[in-house]
């Protein structure tokens, strides 16, 4: 009878939008007790937009928002797409070409424009006091703030929006009911990475992470003897979502999360992760 309860399960699944790779993924959601969840394009929408611009006195913001715009062109990143489009768009005018076009995951983008080094995102550490006091108040109010910069000297900030998917909210409770302790985890700012879990309802908040760190915060967990489901969509989710007990890539997101993952959520909603888990659950109790 095994074969044919999994198969009724997975059918289901996939009349819901779940794509479940193989039947052996269903036993792993029995034990999960902890959902960590990827911020940006996951909880988020991901869909950033150009806010604010700042530039240190004697640069000018147009410049520093042109620079930056013609390297985050080369970017898929949405932090990228929402500056190179606030750049087109806005009165930067025309962007110039990149040369030599560097993508530093989770950290940012360099590259030579108009015969500069041009970087922008976490990539520089010293930043003068005007910086640092235009990024932190950008990120207070829960945006995520980049710095521009170009031979090697930090000139200007720029920050960008992103906005909470309505049904995250709601997923968080369903996931809570279902037993899971919900824990976010992000690249980005603290700040920011707050404001959203606050948003959402989820206490436990890993910000600041490296793509590479994601990994090390997984198997932290399950050091401390959770079992872990991740949630996720970008590139830089996919080893922790292959790390993970249970890995469950949104279907809206990169095809590396996708191919990491043992689930897709296929429309991206991530009230759909805990359908999956409900389900998954059900569809055993009926085998046992
Ligand atoms: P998340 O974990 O939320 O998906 P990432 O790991 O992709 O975020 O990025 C983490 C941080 O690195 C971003 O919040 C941003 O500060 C910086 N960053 C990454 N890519 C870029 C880029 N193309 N341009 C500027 N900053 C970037
Ligand atoms: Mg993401």
């Amino acid at each position: 009878a095994t074969p044919t309860a999994l198969l009724v399960g997975t059918g289901r699944g996939a009349q819901l939008g779940i794509l479940i790779k193989g039947p052996e993924v269903l036993e792993s959601t029995r034990r999960v007790d902890t959902v960590v969840l990827d911020k940006t394009g996951t909880v988020t929408t991901g869909r950033m937009t150009l806010r604010e611009v700042y530039a240190v006195a004697g640069t000018d913001e147009k410049e520093v928002l042109r620079l930056a715009g013609a390297v985050e062109h080369a970017s898929e990143h949405p932090v990228a797409r929402a500056i190179a489009l606030g750049a087109e768009w806005g009165r930067a005018g025309r962007l110039p070409g990149v040369e030599e076009f560097e993508n530093v995951p989770g950290r940012g983008v360099r590259g030579r424009v108009e015969g500069r080094e041009v970087a922008v995102g976490r990539l520089f550490e010293d930043l003068p006091e005007e910086l640092a006091r235009a990024k932190a108040e950008a990120e207070s109010d829960g945006r995520t703030a980049v710095v521009v910069g170009w031979d090697g000297v930090a000139r200007g900030v720029v920050a960008v929006a992103d906005a909470v998917k309505e049904t995250s909210a709601q997923a968080v409770r369903e996931l809570r009911a279902l037993g899971l302790t919900p824990v976010l985890l992000t690249g980005d700012n603290r700040a920011v990475a707050q404001a959203v879990a606050r948003e959402v309802g989820i206490e436990q908040v890993i910000a600041e992470v490296l793509p590479e760190d994601k990994v090390a915060a997984v198997r932290r967990l399950q050091a401390e003897g959770r079992t872990v489901a991740m949630v996720g969509d970008g590139v830089n989710d996919a080893a922790a979502l292959a790390t993970a007990d249970l890995g469950l890539a949104m279907g809206t997101g990169t095809d590396a999360a996708i191919e990491a993952g043992d689930v897709t959520l296929v429309r991206g909603d991530l009230r759909v992760a805990a359908d999956a888990i409900r389900l998954s659950r059900r569809t055993l109790a009926t085998i046992k």
